[in-house]
């Protein structure tokens, strides 16, 4: 789909176009299968350089300094070379942004990953694809949980370690879209031993999930298995708030926050039922660790979250997921929305906000994605407001709480969509090669 995209996009019995074509073909036909780290591709051959020109607004990703004068920037061998380039620039490509923003890719920090990009959930495919059209670059499962016919309450170290272990080698092992998917987030159960831990960081998990585990009833087990992940390099993060759409995830708030420590608290304002008012506040007052907001949860405890955050200004442990594909649905662009609440509704500024859903996330869970510097990745997306939206930037347009309009995605410095997205409209200005 995506190559068929680029082709459409190229004109016919155009020079330029044909040997820009060839420098990317190999990127684009070369195996999905790449190296799961998200650090740029491995492989032996040339990237293209990449020269963006005529920017107009620069995200970095930092929430300590969201926004830079930035007009251009090269890309060589997948990575951000060089801001501001200057003198003559040997680039393989040029992209004239037009004006528009560079911002870094989105970062999904909660997905529910099955097959590929098919889905049972909701009996959906390409869905992958479709997120990253809607801007998400990166994305990190918060467990497998959806694989059909497993037996919530029946589950053992064994088959939790033995699914974690597959869907890192098969969903995980690949770039679906183009996506970087880190999935195989073991479902925690009683029961498992060190071995499994190494099993799991052997496989290339990232991340562990406590959903199903009686935290209060095993409390020691727990501590012990946290120990084991961080050791290994493995982060965690719980389920918070009410029982979820399983039927079986155990109810988590404060006091259990409190001794656990989790690396992240999964969808604090709900998931779909938030935790206490009281709970709530106190999470955000008296713990250290990363927060996560998803588009399952509930408005108003996420608005309530945020301005507390915002207010003890901590809004470095704010992270953002959609929590999807699931019972709230499968949405493209999911983590626009909870961008665009941030800025529209909790009145975040738009670099606030896009730090927010990029770099605190990534960084949360031990990604280095996520932020616009000299040597990170090259993961972003190249958008605008759309026509009639508020403002001529797309910071007015996003602060307004408007949905920008992408027009570009690279991935490791390579274009994945060019001219416009297929999942939002198109910005009032194209950029173009
Ligand atoms: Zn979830």
């Amino acid at each position: 789909m995506v190559i068929g995209f680029i082709c459409a996009c190229l004109p016919e019995n155009d020079g330029r176009a044909n040997a820009f074509f060839q420098k990317i073909s190999f990127f684009l036909k070369r195996p999905a299968t790449v190296d799961r780290k998200e650090t740029s591709l491995s492989n032996d051959r040339v990237m293209p350089t990449t020269l963006i020109k005529n920017i107009g607004e620069f995200f970095t990703g930092k929430l300590a300094s969201p926004i830079a004068e930035v007009d251009s920037l090269l890309i060589r061998n997948g990575c951000i070379a060089e801001l501001n380039p200057s003198g003559e620039l040997d680039s393989d490509i040029t992209i004239n942004a037009e004006g528009l923003a560079v911002l870094p890719g989105l970062v999904d920090g909660h997905v529910h990953p099955v097959f590929g990009e098919w889905t049972p959930t909701q009996d959906a495919s390409s869905w992958i694809g479709n997120y990253m059209h809607g801007g998400s670059t990166s994305m990190i499962s918060a467990g497998e949980l959806h694989t059909p016919g497993l037996d919530y309450n029946n589950l053992t170290a064994d088959l939790v370690t033995s699914l974690a272990e597959v869907t890192c080698s098969t969903t995980g092992g690949t770039r679906w879209s183009g996506v970087k998917l880190h999935a195989g987030t073991v479902l925690l159960v009683p029961g498992m031993t060190e071995h499994h831990f190494d099993r799991l960081a052997k496989a290339g998990s990232i991340l562990a999930k406590f959903i199903f585990f009686p935290l209060e009833e095993a409390r020691d087990q727990a501590e012990q298995y946290s120990d084991w992940c961080r050791v290994r390099g493995i982060r965690t993060k719980v389920h918070t708030g009410g029982v979820s759409r399983s039927g079986s995830s155990r109810i988590c708030g404060f006091d259990t926050l409190s001794w656990l420590q989790p690396d992240v608290a999964a969808h604090v304002s709900g998931g779909p039922i938030p935790m206490s008012d009281k709970d709530l506040d106190r999470v955000i007052d008296e713990t250290e660790f990363a927060l996560e907001i998803c588009s399952s949860g509930n408005y108003r405890s996420t608005l309530r979250a945020v301005l507390r955050l915002k207010e003890n200004n901590r809004l470095d442990r704010l992270t953002l997921g959609t929590d999807t594909p699931g019972g709230t649905g499968v949405i493209p662009r999911g983590m626009l929305r909870n961008l665009l609440f941030l800025t529209g509704v909790c009145e975040l500024t738009p670099g606030e906000a896009i730090a927010v859903a990029t770099g605190n996330t990534a960084t949360a869970h031990g990604l280095t994605v996520g932020t616009l510097e000299i040597g990170a990745p090259a993961d972003l997306l190249i958008a605008g407001p759309v026509l009639g939206s508020a403002g001529n930037t797309l910071a007015d347009a996003i602060a307004h709480g408007d949905l920008p309009g992408i027009s570009f995605v690279l991935v490791d410095g390579m274009v994945i969509v060019n001219t416009r997205s297929e999942q939002t409209p198109p910005p009032a200005t194209i950029a173009h090669f």
